[in-house]
C-alpha cells in the first residue's frame, strides 16, 4: 500500500483504509472571489495525481471538496463592483471548473457549498457552545482552544509559540486567548445572514469543512489534504472542532509545498500572482502537469518561462511516441526475455515510487526511459515490440492522468474510468479473458472500448 507523510505525525507512514478498497479523502477548495492561480492549479493536480494513481489499483474513491461561496472576501468584492455575493460567488466558481477541466482534473465526487450547509454548522457551533468549548461575546461565538488537549499538533510548535505568534495580529479584546478562532460572525449591515440561537449572522470559515468532511465521509476518513499553508490555523482548527464533538477526524493529514515564481514565494502581496487561466491558454495544459509531477509533491515548485517549456518539450517526447506507435502493424502477444523482464521490472519500479510517498519524478524518470526503450527498438527495425513498451508507457501515464482514457475526463464518471483501467491492465498482463468481461460491462454501460497500441479509447455505443 502506499506511503505518505502524515503531518500530523511527522513520518512516513503507510495509508491504511478505513474500508477495504476505498479511500475517503477531503480537499479544501476554493473561496470563489477571484480569479484561480497557479498555486491552486498545483494543488488540484497533486491530489488529482494521488486519486488517479489509487483508482488505477482498483481503489474506490470519494473525493470531497467544497466551496467558501460565502466569506469576507467575497463580500468585499461584491461591494467593489457592486454586485451580490451570489453573482459574484458564481462567476468565479464557474471559472474554477473551467481551469480545472482544462488541466484534466477529475471533479470532485462531492463539492459541498457553504451556504449549503449553514444549518448543519450551526448545529456543530452550538454542540461545542452546550459543552463548553464555545463562548458568545458582541464580537461573534468564539471556540476556546486551549480547552482543546493538544492543540496544535498540525503547527508542530508548543501552544506557547503559537500564542504570542497569534498575540501579534489579534484585534479584538473579546477573545479569552489570542488563538481563539471565530465559529459564528454577527450579522453587519448589507450582509448575507442566517439565523442562529446567536442572532443573525454566518457561520465562520473554519467550521465549514469540518461539517461537510464528517457529514459526507463520516468518522475516521482517510485523508484531509491542502496546501501547507493550511496546515495550521485552518486545519488545526478544523481538527479541533471534531475533538470537542468528540468525533474522530482524519486519520491523516497530507500537505502540498508552495509554488516559487520566477525565484519568489508566489504571493498576490508580492505581485507575482500568476492566473492559471492564462497558464492553460498560452500553454498545453498537460505541461503544467508534467511540471507539477516532476517536482515531489512536498517539495517548493519552481514556475518559470523555462522550466515551462521544459516541460513543453518533454510532453513533445510523449506525443511523438504515441503517434509513432498509433498504428503499429502487428502486436505480439508478449514481449521475449530479457525484453519482457526489464519491462516488467520498470513497471515495479514505478509503483514502489509512486508509493514511496508520491516520489512523481522518479516515476517519471522511469516512464522516459521507457519511452527511450521503445524508441531505440522501432529504431532497430522491432517497431511491433517497441509498440508494447509503448503501450505500457500510456497506461501508466494514464496513472498520473498525461494520458487518460477518453480525451474529455469529465465525459465518463469514476466507475467507467475504473473499467477501462482495470481493462487496460488486463490486456497487460495476457488476462484476455478478463478484459472481454470488462468490455461487455463498458457495453452495457453504453460504451464501446476500442483497443489500441496506446490503450483503450471509447466511443458511444
Ligand atoms: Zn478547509
Amino acid at each position: 500500500m502506499i506511503r505518505i507523510y502524515d503531518t500530523a505525525l511527522g513520518n512516513l507512514v503507510e495509508l491504511d483504509l478505513r474500508d477495504d478498497n476505498r479511500m475517503a479523502m477531503y480537499v479544501c477548495g476554493p473561496t470563489v472571489y477571484d480569479t484561480p492561480h497557479i498555486g491552486h492549479g498545483r494543488f488540484g493536480l497533486i491530489f488529482d495525481v494521488l486519486r488517479r494513481y489509487l483508482q488505477f489499483m482498483g481503489i474506490e474513491v470519494t473525493y470531497v471538496s467544497n466551496v467558501t461561496d460565502i466569506d469576507d472576501k467575497i463580500i468585499e468584492k461584491a461591494n467593489q463592483v457592486s454586485s451580490s455575493t451570489a453573482e459574484i460567488a458564481a462567476k468565479y466558481e464557474q471559472e474554477w471548473w473551467d481551469v480545472m477541466d482544462a488541466l484534466g482534473i477529475l471533479r470532485p465526487t462531492h463539492t459541498p457549498h457553504a451556504t449549503q450547509y449553514v444549518t448543519q454548522m450551526v448545529e456543530v457551533i452550538a454542540h461545542l457552545v452546550e459543552k463548553g468549548l464555545a463562548y458568545n461575546t458582541v464580537e461573534g461565538v468564539y471556540m476556546e482552544v486551549e480547552k482543546i488537549p493538544g492543540y496544535g499538533l498540525l503547527a508542530h510548535q508548543p501552544l506557547d509559540t503559537l500564542k504570542s505568534g497569534a498575540r501579534l495580529m489579534v484585534c479584538s479584546s473579546h477573545k479569552r486567548s489570542p488563538l481563539d478562532f471565530v465559529l459564528w460572525k454577527p450579522a453587519k449591515p448589507g450582509e448575507p445572514t442566517w439565523d442562529s440561537p446567536w442572532g443573525k449572522g454566518r457561520p465562520g470559515w473554519h467550521t465549514e469543512c469540518v461539517t461537510m468532511a464528517l457529514d459526507l465521509l463520516g468518522e475516521d476518513f482517510d485523508l484531509h489534504g491542502g496546501g501547507a499553508d493550511l496546515a495550521f490555523p485552518h486545519h488545526e482548527n478544523e481538527r479541533a472542532q471534531a475533538q470537542g464533538l468528540g468525533r474522530r477526524f482524519a486519520r491523516r493529514w497530507m500537505h502540498n509545498g508552495w509554488v516559487v515564481v520566477e525565484g519568489e514565494k508566489m504571493s498576490k502581496s508580492l505581485g507575482n500572482f500568476v492566473s492559471l487561466k492564462d497558464l492553460v491558454e498560452q500553454t498545453d495544459p498537460r505541461s503544467y502537469r508534467l511540471l507539477v509531477l516532476r517536482s515531489h509533491y512536498r517539495s517548493p515548485l519552481e514556475v518559470t518561462k523555462r522550466t515551462i517549456l521544459d516541460a513543453q518539450d518533454a510532453l513533445q517526447r510523449l506525443d511523438a511516441l504515441k503517434r509513432r506507435f498509433e498504428n503499429p502493424d502487428i502486436l505480439p502477444d508478449s514481449l521475449p526475455d530479457p525484453l519482457n523482464r526489464e519491462l516488467a521490472q520498470a513497471t515495479k519500479q514505478f509503483h514502489d515510487k509512486m508509493e514511496d510517498d508520491l516520489d512523481t519524478p522518479a516515476a517519471l524518470a522511469v516512464i522516459f526511459d521507457l519511452v527511450r526503450k521503445a524508441n531505440t527498438l522501432a529504431d532497430q527495425g522491432q517497431l511491433a515490440y517497441g509498440a508494447l513498451v509503448a503501450g505500457e508507457v500510456f497506461s501508466l501515464c494514464q496513472a498520473l492522468g498525461l494520458f487518460a482514457a477518453v480525451t474529455d475526463n469529465n465525459l465518463v464518471d469514476d466507475e467507467i474510468t475504473k473499467l477501462v483501467n482495470s481493462r487496460d491492465q488486463a490486456r497487460l498482463a495476457g488476462n484476455y479473458a478478463l478484459a472481454d468481461s470488462l468490455r461487455k460491462q463498458l457495453l452495457a454501460k453504453g460504451w464501446v472500448a476500442e483497443d489500441t497500441p496506446v490503450g483503450t479509447k471509447l466511443r458511444h455505443a
